[in-house]
C-alpha cells in the first residue's frame, strides 16, 4: 500500500484520534483483502514512552501493548495491570535465556521465539510456573546477518522443535529489512506458516501495516504512528 498514516501522524491530533484513525485503516485494509477486521490486533508499541502514554491509550479503548525490553515491561505495566485485568502485554523484542523467567511473569505473548536454547529454556519456565505463553517464532525473512530470528529454511524444523518441546506455538512474526519493500517478506512469512499449519502473523509496524493487513497479519506492532516519534533509539 502507498497510503501513509498521514493523519495518524498528524502531531495536532491527540492520541485517541491517531488510534482510531490507524484502526480504521486496518479496517479499510481488511475490508479491501475481504479479511474481517476484527481478525487484525492491534499491538499498541509503548517503547520509550512512559505509563502516561500507556494510560492515555487505554482511555481510548486500547487493551494490547508491546514493549521490547523485558525491564521497561516489568517497570511500567504492573499497577496499570491492576487497573486493567484485561490488559495484555507483549514481548516483541529479543529475548535473552537469563531473562525467561521474568518475561513469562510479566508478559502476557511472546513474539521472539526465535532459537533451540530459547524454546529449551521456555518449555523449562512454562512447565515451572504453570504460566503458558502462546509463542511467535521470528523469522529473519531477510537474511540479515545483525538481526535475530531463525533462517527462513530453518523455519520448519524449528516450529517442529518447539512442537516437540510442547510449546504453545500460535504462528510466526517477522521485521523485514528497513531499505526493501516488506510485501515479499509478509507473503514469505505467510507461506512458511501456511505450509506449518499456523494460522497467525505478527507482522506489519508504523509504515507498513496496511500492506501487512493486505497479506493476512493477524497481530500488527504500530508504535510511532500513536506515540509519535521516539526520542532515543531502541536496542533490536
Ligand atoms: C519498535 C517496534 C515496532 C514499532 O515500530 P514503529 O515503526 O514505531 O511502528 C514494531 N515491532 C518491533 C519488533 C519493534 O521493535
Amino acid at each position: 500500500m502507498t497510503q501513509s498514516p498521514s493523519e495518524a501522524s498528524d502531531p495536532a491530533a491527540t492520541l485517541a484520534d491517531r488510534l482510531a484513525a490507524i484502526r480504521q485503516q486496518i479496517a479499510a485494509a481488511a475490508e479491501t483483502a475481504q479479511r474481517k477486521p476484527d481478525a487484525v490486533t492491534l499491538i499498541a508499541v509503548a517503547k520509550t514512552f512512559p505509563a502516561e502514554a500507556v494510560i492515555e491509550a487505554l482511555a481510548a479503548g486500547q487493551r494490547h501493548f508491546g514493549e521490547n525490553r523485558v525491564q521497561e515491561g516489568m517497570a511500567k505495566y504492573p499497577d496499570l495491570r491492576q487497573s486493567h485485568p484485561d490488559l495484555v502485554l507483549h514481548l516483541i523484542g529479543p529475548l535473552q535465556t537469563n531473562k525467561v523467567k521474568q518475561a513469562v511473569a510479566h508478559f502476557d505473548v511472546i513474539h521472539t521465539l526465535d532459537r533451540e536454547s530459547l524454546a529449551q529454556e521456555l518449555a523449562r519456565e512454562f512447565a515451572k510456573s504453570g504460566r503458558r505463553l502462546p509463542c511467535f517464532i521470528q523469522v529473519n525473512t531477510g537474511a540479515e546477518p545483525q538481526k535475530a530470528g531463525c533462517a527462513p529454511q530453518e523455519a520448519d524444523a524449528f516450529i517442529a522443535a518447539c512442537r516437540a518441546l510442547d510449546l504453545p506455538v500460535v504462528g510466526l512474526m517477522c521485521i523485514p529489512p528497513a531499505e526493501e519493500e516488506p510485501a515479499p517478506h509478509f507473503a514469505l512469512l505467510h507461506k512458511i506458516a501456511k505450509r506449518n499449519g499456523l494460522e497467525q502473523l505478527s507482522m506489519g509496524m508504523s509504515s507498513d501495516f496496511e500492506t501487512a493487513v493486505m497479506l493476512g497479519a493477524t497481530h500488527v506492532r504500530v508504535g510511532s504512528a500513536i506515540f509519535g516519534g521516539r526520542s532515543y533509539p531502541p536496542a533490536s
